[in-house]
């Protein structure tokens, strides 16, 4: 039944951004009634949560029915809704069960969908949330080949874990993986993808993503608006094909997708591949390297756009190039008392020299903290500065079951030549690199277990000239926290 509802402070999205948030505004301010509105069932909230040095955190996530958050904090109220319409002009906020929220502060954290390379072909599907997952698993155990197209974090996961099927894995780079790491790196990693997978080490321990455990994982009732997984969204997920021997990777670099084929499409199409020798598979896909790749699916892992579109109409948002509302460094979008956090959002402050927005979860936790303190400011008339964890950009997480820690400016991004890279590899055990430039160091890769996060993050973050160590920087022989200590 519609209704109307007077409330200070309105968050949208069960997400980490935007659970973050809720708890934050809940917690400060506990005689005012928070609402969170969320299209998914479940909301994921951060558990374990250790601050591993000044910029570096890691925290377990926890996927969790509404009323744990609602006991927690009695002044939050979780309704599973998805938003249908913003009048912000009006501080209006409509959602599908019909009920009207009038709002003080609100702030969207609706997070973002699958970047898909072609809509609408029922053979290309994309990962977000524990449905779409559940959906490849299901695919995936009577496939015998896929390709995966992409070359961000969910394609590295994904051709890493699949078992008992062909990959083909079409990337546009020079090497794999290189929105984290540069093509050093990747050499470091392809042998743990040619390994068979009993053989394969399990060099490091990381924290891990937690699933629903009631089983009710699916998206609300809007469709495709589950919160998105996070690290280890594999995990509790058998990732194995129709083959029964271990799978295959085959990379092919630098091409991109021309085409997409059903397989009335292939027949009737005028390629001028000889078809019979691709045998019959339930899709094609043609590379624009002239190869063409018969396929039970393909797995599009090319990124994610910001879910904006319930917000845009009717309302004047400054959308950024790549369509997440732009927030200034109060997390304020243009719209009047209008916030915004996590993959919706678009970082519109002129970033520090050693920062970098990244849709990661751990940037979604900071920016769903910073916009709750952001807004209690605004409502107490207090100032606030931009939060330290936005001086430097830090990220660990795993891949290929090395643990990876990312620090600064850790693909020389924006440096163009000036700048200097010291390397250090031990095969199958670590890979170590620093980006320096004019002797100072801005950005570093470590991979394995190297112990040097900490010391690292402070030579980025103090800025010491380190011109006169040179190369013994990362000589294995020198214990280099002694050596700044
Ligand atoms: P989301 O988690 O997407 O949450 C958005 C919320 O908004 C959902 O609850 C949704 O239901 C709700 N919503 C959407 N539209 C509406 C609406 N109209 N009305 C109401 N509610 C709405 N990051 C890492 O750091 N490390 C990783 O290893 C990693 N791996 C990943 C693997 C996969 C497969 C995916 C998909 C992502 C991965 N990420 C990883 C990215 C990370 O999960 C996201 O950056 C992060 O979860 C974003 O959080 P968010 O709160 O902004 O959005």
């Amino acid at each position: 039944m519609a209704s109307d509802k007077q409330v200070t402070f309105v968050i949208v999205g069960g997400g980490i951004a935007g659970v973050t948030c809720a708890e934050q505004i809940a917690s400060q301010f506990p005689s005012d009634e928070v609402c969170l509105l969320t299209a998914s069932p479940l909301v994921k909230t951060v558990i374990n949560f250790k601050q591993v040095s000044k910029t570096l955190e890691e925290f377990d996530i926890e996927e969790q029915p509404s009323s744990v958050l609602e006991e927690k904090y009695p002044n939050l109220k979780v309704i599973q809704s998805a938003v249908k319409l913003l009048r912000a002009k009006e501080h209006l906020l409509q959602a599908e069960n019909g009920q009207t929220f009038h709002y003080k502060k609100l702030c969207l954290c609706s997070g973002g969908r699958p970047k898909l390379l072609i809509q609408d072909k029922p053979h290309v599907l994309g990962i977000r949330d524990t449905d779409s997952a559940q959906d490849f698993q299901k695919r995936l155990s009577k496939a015998k080949r896929i390709v995966v197209i992409g070359n961000g974090g969910i394609a590295l996961e994904l051709v890493y874990e699949v078992e008992g099927c062909e990959v083909i894995w079409a990337i546009k780079d020079k090497a794999i993986g290189n929105t984290f790491f540069d093509a050093g790196a990747a050499q470091f990693f392809i042998p743990s993808l040619e390994a068979e997978k009993k053989d394969r080490s399990l060099p490091c321990k990381r924290s891990r993503y937690t699933t629903d455990k009631t089983g009710v994982g699916h998206s609300g009732a809007s469709g495709e608006l589950g919160s998105a997984l996070g690290p280890d969204w594999h995990e509790g997920i058998e990732l194995r094909g129709a083959e029964q021997s271990s799978s295959g990777v085959h990379i092919e670099y630098e091409c991109e997708v021309d085409e997409i084929f059903t397989q009335q499409e292939f027949l009737q199409s005028k390629l001028s591949t000889k078809k019979s020798e691709l045998g019959m598979w339930p899709a094609y896909v043609q590379l624009n390297n002239g190869k063409v790749y018969g396929c039970d699916f393909v797995v599009s892992a090319t990124g994610v756009v910001p879910n904006t579109e319930p917000f845009l109409h009717g309302n004047n948002f400054d959308l950024a190039e790549d369509h997440g509302l732009r927030v200034d460094d109060h997390m304020r979008t243009s719209e009047q008392d209008v916030y915004a956090a996590g993959d919706v959002c678009t970082a519109g402050w002129k970033p520090s020299a050693l920062w970098q927005q990244m849709r990661l979860w751990t940037q979604a936790r900071q920016m769903g903290w910073y916009a709750a303190r952001c807004m209690a400011a605004d409502v107490l008339e207090e100032p606030i500065e931009l939060d330290f964890c936005f001086e430097l950009f830090t990220h660990i997480t795993k891949f290929f079951n090395y643990k990876v820690v990312l620090l600064g400016k850790f693909n020389a991004q924006g440096l163009g030549f000036d700048h200097e890279l010291l390397v250090r590899c031990t095969k199958g055990q670590e890979y170590v690199k620093v980006v320096l430039t004019g002797g100072r160091m801005v950005g570093a890769v470590l991979i394995g277990e190297t112990d040097l996060e900490e010391t690292f993050e402070n030579l980025i973050l103090n800025q010491m000239d380190l011109s006169r160590y040179g190369e013994e920087l990362l000589n294995p022989n020198i214990d280099i926290e002694d050596y700044f200590d």
